[in-house]
């Protein structure tokens, strides 16, 4: 089977009869066995002000549709310098494709750690693609279902679902309602700014050469000190001392990142923090943010991976959550995610699974089953059920529920 490696777009703008006439000249096609990107590239030759602003417009499209690069005589620092105008120096929204000082155009001198990542994450063997009456049947599915939970509803009642919800809920469901009591600390803190460190490094700017890990845990508890958000207040009250401890902390963890993981090659198309949600109308909305994805699909082919960024040990909760996020993007792309995988910094190693027919269906009885639940305690009062479990080690009345000071008590025994 031959696999298609590179696609090459030249194009150029000519004026006919005073009209400004895009032409996309040559299309030139790479066979071999790599991973796969779309190379636009913009015949610089401005010879009238018409035409260098309708380049100019034609670059920025190009840019934003793949890996741009400009070539030709005359305009391209200024185009260059134009667009990053046009784009800011840290790109959109945390994608980055083209000003990264960590990002690669290729992939070497790895680490053993680094090359190891790579094994796991990469693709292998013959191309994914899911059938696409399987994928209608999960859209429809789920259509199905929301509109039945949808009629349950309260007027103007409107329910939010992330991962985090569907797990709690299925956890304990008395610990699922009792009142959201979360605090800002340094221990839950410097993931939310390590996540936001490792966003900008893959955004920035390579004329300001490769930062250090304190670069960006500094920058990013900058930006975030700015925010409205809580965690921006949090930080701002912060003591000289708990502020240090929090920077030496999530350093650590920018550290782990850097060394652990590959640079990422821009023909990945990496993206931080992404948000994802669907449907984009009815009361009922499924929503997650991914810590770290790269990959387009090519047509009906899966190429996305999909990463959780995590400290501390493995646990099965990491791979629903993911399981959910795979279906997430099944709902709202119609093409199934690659792969899905677990980032462990601590360890330094990467737990992935393949996407599959079965991962997606339990992920949506998964989904449903928690949705179904949820509905049941938080719109028509149904009384909650207490179910012991990891939970009760910091669920607020673990001193008083007979049930979870039990189990509390067999763990601290079996210790
Ligand atoms: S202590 Fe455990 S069983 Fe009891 S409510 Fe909390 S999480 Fe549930």
């Amino acid at each position: 089977m031959l696999v298609v490696d590179d696609v090459e777009v030249v194009v150029d703008v000519v004026v006919v009869g005073g009209s400004v006439v895009v032409v996309v000249v040559v299309v030139v096609v790479v066979v071999g066995g790599g991973a796969s990107s779309v190379t636009f590239t913009m015949i610089n030759v401005a010879t009238s002000p018409t035409m260098m602003v309708a380049r100019m417009m034609l670059s920025a499209v190009l840019f934003d549709m793949g890996e741009g690069k400009t070539t030709g005589r005359s305009h391209t620092t200024e185009a260059r310098r134009r667009l990053r105008d046009y784009r800011g120096d840290e790109g959109h929204g945390g994608i980055c494709r083209l000003q990264s000082a960590w990002m690669t155009d290729g992939i070497d001198g790895l680490s053993p750690v680094q090359q190891r990542t790579l094994d796991v994450l990469r693709r292998s063997g013959d191309p994914v693609v899911f059938d696409a009456g399987f994928v209608d049947d999960i859209r429809d599915e789920m259509r199905a279902a929301l509109d039945h939970f949808a009629a349950r509803l309260g007027a103007d009642e409107e329910v939010w679902i992330s991962k985090h919800r569907i797990a709690s809920v299925l956890e304990c469901e008395e610990h699922h309602l009792l009142p959201d009591e979360f605090e800002w600390t340094s221990a839950n803190a410097n993931g939310t700014i390590a996540h936001k460190a490792i966003e900008l490094l893959l955004s920035w700017p390579q004329r300001r050469g490769e930062p250090t890990p304190i670069d960006l845990v500094d920058e990013a508890m900058s930006r975030l000190g700015d925010e409205s958000r809580s965690i921006g207040q949090w930080i701002e009250t912060l003591s000289p001392a708990d502020e240090a401890d929090v920077r030496s902390q999530t350093t650590v963890r920018v550290t782990q990142f850097l060394e652990n993981f590959p640079p990422l090659s821009r023909r990945w198309a990496p993206v931080t923090e992404a948000s994802i949600r669907w449907p984009n109308s009815g009361p009922i909305t499924l929503s997650g943010k991914v810590d770290l994805l790269f990959g387009r699909p090519n047509g009906r082919e899966s190429r996305k991976v999909i990463i959780d960024l995590k400290t501390g040990r493995p646990n099965a909760r990491h791979r629903q959550d993911l399981a959910f996020y795979a279906l997430l993007e099944t709902l709202v792309r119609e093409v199934p995610p690659r792969k899905v995988a677990t980032f462990y910094l601590d360890a330094a190693e990467a737990q992935a699974d393949d996407v599959s027919e079965r991962m997606l269906e339990t992920a949506m009885r998964r989904t449903l089953d928690g949705l179904h639940r949820i509905i049941e305690l938080e719109s028509e009062g149904r009384a909650p059920t207490r179910r012991p479990g990891v939970t009760c080690r910091w669920c607020a009345i673990n001193d008083s529920c007979e049930v979870g000071v039990a189990y509390l008590d067999a763990r601290r025994a079996s210790d």
